[in-house]
Parts: C-alpha cells; structure tokens; sequence
C-alpha cells in the first residue's frame, strides 16, 4: 500500500470563502462593547451605506434575502388570489416568499444562456391574475431589467428584483438595486458580501420605506431605538397593522458597513479570476462559461459552467471526479419545479431549466484563489476524456 507523503497531498480547493479582516473583527467588537447589540444606529448606517451604493433612494435591513422577498410582496400587497411569475431556476426561497403571503407562484421559463427571466419567458405566463414578477440575477448575472419592465408596466404588473446574489452587478450602466424596483440582498455567508445571516431590500421611495420599516419590527409606529433615545420611557408606540420580526442586529451591520467597502476590490478580484477560467476553457469542447450578458456586467458570484453533448463525461461524473482531486463544486442553480415542495405549482414544461439545472455546476471562486488553482481545476476538466 502507498501513502502520500505530506509534499504529494493536494491541497483542497474549496468552493467559496467568505473574505473576513480584522476590521471585522475590530467593528463587531466596537458594537459588542457599546452595549447594543440588537437593531441600533450600525443598522441605520449600513442602510444608508448600501442605499448609496446602490443609487436606491433608501433600503431596509432584514434577517435575510428571504425576509427582504416576503416583505416587498407585503409592501405591494399581493396576497391570496394573486398570481406571482417566478423562475424554477432559482433558490427554492424566491418560490417560497409567494407561498408566505398566500399567492400561487407561476414557473416562466429562462434563458439557456443566462439562465434569467426574459420578456420572452414571462408573457406566455401572464394572466389577469398576475400581479408580480420575481426577477432573479441568478448567480449574479444580471437579467434585463428594461426589457421586462416594457413587458410588464402596461399590464400593470409590479416587477420585483431577487438580488440574492447580485450586490455590485450592473445593467444598463447602473447597479442592480437602482432600477426604481423593490429588490431583496442576501449577505448569507455563501454570497459576496456576508454579515453571517443578513438581507436588504432596496427601495424606490421612502413612504414606502416606511412603511417597510414598521413591518420589519412588529409593525411598531416607533422603533424600539428611537423610544430608548426619546429617554425616559414616555413615547408610546402604536400598531396599526401585523407586523413580524425581520429586524437585523447591529452587530450584523457592523460588519456589513465594513464588507461593502471591499466590493469594488472583491467583484475586481472576482471578475479577474472568472476571466482566468473563460481563458483556460475556452477551447474545451462541450463546455461553455458564464458570462457577462449584453449591456450589464456580472460580479461573478458563482462560476458555472453548462456541459452539453461535446463532453465526454456526465456532469455528475466530472463532479466526482474533481472531488476525488481536492477541488469542491456544487451542482448547479436548482429546479425548484422538481423538488417535494415545489412540484405543485407546477404547470407547464420548463425544458430549458431542466436542462440547465441537469448540466451545469459550479465552480470555485474565491478571493485568494490563486491561477495555479485556476490551472488545477481546469486541467481536470480539459483531461476529462484521458
Ligand atoms: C441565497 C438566495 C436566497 C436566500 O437568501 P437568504 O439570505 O439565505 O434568505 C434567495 N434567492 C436566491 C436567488 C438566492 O441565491
């Protein structure tokens, strides 16, 4: 039998690591010793940050993206009755956020190449029941926003932006979140930016904020910071309407002012390395990368590639394979429709989400990954017919 000597061990190359500092570290710790922890003035300050960002009139701090996607539904008021479009190619919560509030999502179809929504996918679903769009920026690839919003403002159905994983992708010149729709951020340690669980929903005005922000705490008219600033106990607050508790922590926005100064280094650093791997696979066969769309720039999130009949293996089968070499990849984005919880909402075939979701993964990305990792990775996947 063999071993490998230390020298001879790969080193693993994991999918993803979120990028931490000691400015994290150093701003958590200023909140730790403030003695406020929960929803405070951080939060205030890393809405205004993002908001800013962005180029949205205002944003609201939440628990998390899925919390952000419930609450913009609220706001809109779509409830039972309503029909809402979404993709199946998508994390299942974009579909469950409709099932929070009671309307029935409706599966469109996507795009084989950017794997989004388009006007072409979403008018077959549009009834009169319709009253939202979900979009999503799926793997940060942004969609296009415009083409929709023609298809959808003169049938007067609100377009919604799923943004989980689009912090710093562009569209048409400007940021995703600063399209004049409601879109929901995740900062779940698996995206981008992180604050360890987290969401924003960016705004297109601030009555709507408002409102927003009642709804986040409680439906509280007076958040439970601004009573212990007024001292003295003596603002009593109202509740005017059923209210939940999405509120984010300040040690969470702490973090999340910090993190957002490191997106343009980071989505620089991001789209270096996707390019490193569009160079190194360009001439595989049976493999095409993702890639910025026309008109808009992607922050590369997630790295995935779609194997079609030119490759000599399966997909599951190069996945193993690159396991077994250290290297870490995830299938790719799901197909909601295909799963227990999302078969009944089921209609129509959606053939190029099956065949997207079937024959795609993801790669590794992350910050300090390195072009000799780059090199390993697609070694693998060049060789995969020796
Ligand atoms: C990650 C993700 C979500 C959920 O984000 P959370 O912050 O974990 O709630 C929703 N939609 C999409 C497309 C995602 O990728």
């Amino acid at each position: 039998m063999t071993t490998l000597s230390q020298s001879e061990e790969v080193r693993p190359i994991p999918l993803m690591r979120p990028m931490i500092g000691e400015a994290e570290v150093e701003a958590v710790s200023a909140v730790l010793r403030s003695g406020w922890v929960a929803q405070g003035p951080r939060v205030g300050d890393f809405e205004r940050t993002f908001a800013k960002r962005v180029g949205a009139p205002d944003a609201v701090a939440v628990s998390s993206c899925t919390a952000a996607l419930h609450l913009a539904l609220l706001l809109m008021r779509v409830g039972p009755g309503d029909e809402v479009v979404v993709p199946s190619f998508s994390f299942i919560a974009t579909t469950n956020a409709v099932v929070y509030v009671g309307a029935t999502p409706v599966y469109a179809d996507v795009d084989l190449v950017t794997g989004n929504l388009t006007a072409t996918t979403i008018a077959p679903c549009l009834t009169e029941r319709t009253r939202a769009v979900i979009v999503v920026h799926q793997a940060g690839v942004p969609a296009d926003i415009a083409s929709i919003a023609e298809l959808c403002d003169p049938a007067g159905v609100t377009v919604l932006e799923d943004a989980a994983c689009a912090i710093g992708s562009t569209m048409h010149g400007a940021m995703i979140g600063g399209h004049g729709n409601l879109a929901a951020f995740s900062f779940h340690p698996r995206k981008i930016l992180t604050t360890g669980e987290g969401g924003m929903l960016s705004l297109p005005d601030r009555t709507l904020a408002e409102r927003a922000r009642r709804l986040r705490e409680h439906g509280m008219s007076v958040s439970a910071a601004e009573r212990h600033n007024a001292g003295g106990g003596m603002v009593f607050e109202e509740y005017a309407e059923t209210g939940y508790n999405f509120r984010m922590t300040d040690l969470q926005a702490a973090l999340g002012v910090v993190q957002l100064g490191r997106l343009g280094s980071l989505i620089a650093r991001r789209r270096a390395l996707a390019a490193g791997y569009q160079f190194r696979l360009q001439d595989v066969n049976g493999v095409t990368c993702v890639a910025d769309p026309p008109e808009g720039t992607c922050n590369f999130q997630s790295f995935w590639i779609r194997l079609d009949t030119g490759f000599p293996m399966s997909r599951n089968d190069l996945m193993a394979r690159l396991a077994d070499a250290g290297v870490a990849t995830r299938r790719g984005i799901m197909a909601t429709h295909l799963e227990p919880a999302g078969k009944r909402w089921c209609t129509d075939a959606l053939p190029v989400t099956e065949r997207l979701s079937s024959t795609s993964m993801i790669l590794p990305l992350f910050h300090e990954m390195t072009c000799d990792d780059l090199d390993r990775v697609a070694e693998i996947i060049a060789g995969a017919d020796r």
